[in-house]
């Protein structure tokens, strides 16, 4: 049976509001969630952007604070969402104005690499939400221009990137200083153990929430996987870029360094092209972002946390300079096309060293992806070298001790390719 926003008990101006945006019904993680936080129950989430997750924590919230008192403590806040990315946080902070369009509250936005000036001023009054990034929270509360002494809802964004990002710390200060009365809502794409144990400390009885990228959606995307020796990436790249028809492109690289020199090199053959990543000015992020959006960039060079959420209909194409050495992340890159049902093209660069991360992805998509070899860099010696699951590699290696000379196998005491068969840690980004 298909549920309606008007079966989920929100509040007529919430209800106008959303219709006005076009949601006709609520998504799984909205349907299964939005219930049980109208009662107040605490909330695991596991789901990633493009799931309507935000919605799903963003109504209730509205709901539970429109039905309080209006009063508002200067330097405070009721509802408390953190997340690790400006980008994010500014998109979360638009979808509580739009939803909260017909509702007498207040919402403020705080992130870092900006002047603090106006986001101290609009604290100044209080607000009834707050969207933070960690880093810019904590520095406002050391200089006492907010207290979360009155904090009700708590929401932790994107757990796992927060994590990643190094905020693990930061986030253990922040949580110490909300008081104990409080509903709490965990949301993270990917659920390691030091993830967990953070839930299991923070959350009281909570519901869990399961909610898959829409896989409808990365059905619609075509994806293909090009073989191709790394020095010849680039040359790819521009070739692939004749053509017309990849009219909105992201290009997706592992380091802000390797994003940098993408956009130099397409820019040298007069192809525009942008770059976001961490090392950019809030203000230089948004304007490309911006140019991007209106089409007079054609390329958006990004790296995985800065385009965490980047929320753009019409992409042509995703392509992946670099094969993401997590499944999880190309799952969320290849995400960025093929919104609103339209249909989009992912492609994925894969060098030697990255054949095993395409077995990952296999495995996590439960399909093969196609590989497309009628372009002029395929390296036919990459599509045909097999791969060896690290525990049977291992093996081979140690049984390869015995072997003649020019064997196929790795010889002991050969260094392993760079980041072969492992998953770490993505910095420097
Ligand atoms: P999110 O996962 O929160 O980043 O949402 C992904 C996209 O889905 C955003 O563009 C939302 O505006 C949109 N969205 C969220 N909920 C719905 C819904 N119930 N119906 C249609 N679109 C939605």
């Amino acid at each position: 049976m298909t549920i309606n926003f008007s079966d989920l008990q929100l509040s007529e101006p919430i209800q106008k509001a959303v219709k006005e945006l076009g949601y006709l019904n609520p998504t799984p993680i909205q349907e299964k969630s939005i219930p049980h936080l109208l009662e107040g129950r605490d909330l695991l989430g596991c789901a990633q952007t493009g799931t309507g997750k935000t919605a799903a924590f963003a109504l209730p919230i509205l709901n539970k604070l429109s039905q309080l008192p209006v009063s508002r403590k200067k330097y405070h806040t009721k509802a408390l969402i953190l997340t690790p990315t400006r980008e994010l946080a500014i998109q979360i902070h638009d979808n509580f104005v739009g939803y909260g369009k017909y509702l007498n509250l207040k919402s403020a936005v705080i992130f870092g690499g900006v002047s603090q000036g106006p986001q101290v001023q609009a604290l100044s009054k209080g607000v009834d939400i707050l969207i933070a990034t960690p880093g810019r929270l904590l520095d406002l509360i050391d200089q006492r221009f907010l207290s979360l002494g009155d904090v009700e809802i708590f929401v932790l964004d994107e757990a796992d990137r927060m994590l990643d990002m190094g905020f693990l710390q930061t986030i253990k200060d922040i949580i110490r200083m909300l008081p104990p009365k409080r509903q709490n809502l965990f949301f993270s794409a990917t659920m390691p153990k030091d993830i967990t144990q953070l839930a299991n400390g923070l959350l009281k009885d909570p519901i869990k929430v399961e909610a898959a990228t829409n896989s409808s959606t990365v059905d619609l995307i075509d994806q293909a996987v090009m073989y191709v020796d790394k020095d010849k990436k680039k040359s790819l790249l521009r070739h692939l870029l004749q053509d017309r028809d990849f009219n909105k492109v992201i290009v997706f690289t592992r380091t802000k360094h390797g994003a940098n020199k993408v956009v130099e090199v397409l820019e040298k053959n007069k192809i525009s092209a942008e770059a976001i990543h961490s090392n950019k000015s809030q203000n230089a992020r948004q304007r490309s972002l911006e140019n991007f959006r209106a089409g007079r960039c054609r390329v958006l060079v990004a790296t995985d946390i800065a385009a965490r959420g980047i929320d753009i209909d019409d992409i042509s194409h995703v392509i992946n300079y670099e094969v993401p050495n997590i499944a999880e992340s190309y799952v969320h890159r290849i995400g960025r096309t093929a919104r609103a049902g339209a249909s989009g093209m992912a492609i994925s660069f894969c060098d030697a060293e990255e054949k095993s991360f395409i077995r990952d992805i296999e495995k996590l998509i439960g399909k093969p992806i196609q590989v497309v070899s009628n372009h002029p860099y395929h390296s036919e010696s990459i599509a045909k070298a097999t791969l060896i699951s690290s525990g049977k590699a291992k093996a081979l290696i140690e049984s390869s001790q015995n072997r003649r000379p020019g064997s196929r196998f790795p010889r002991r005491g050969k260094p392993k390719p760079k980041n072969s068969g492992q998953r770490f840690a993505q910095k420097g980004h």
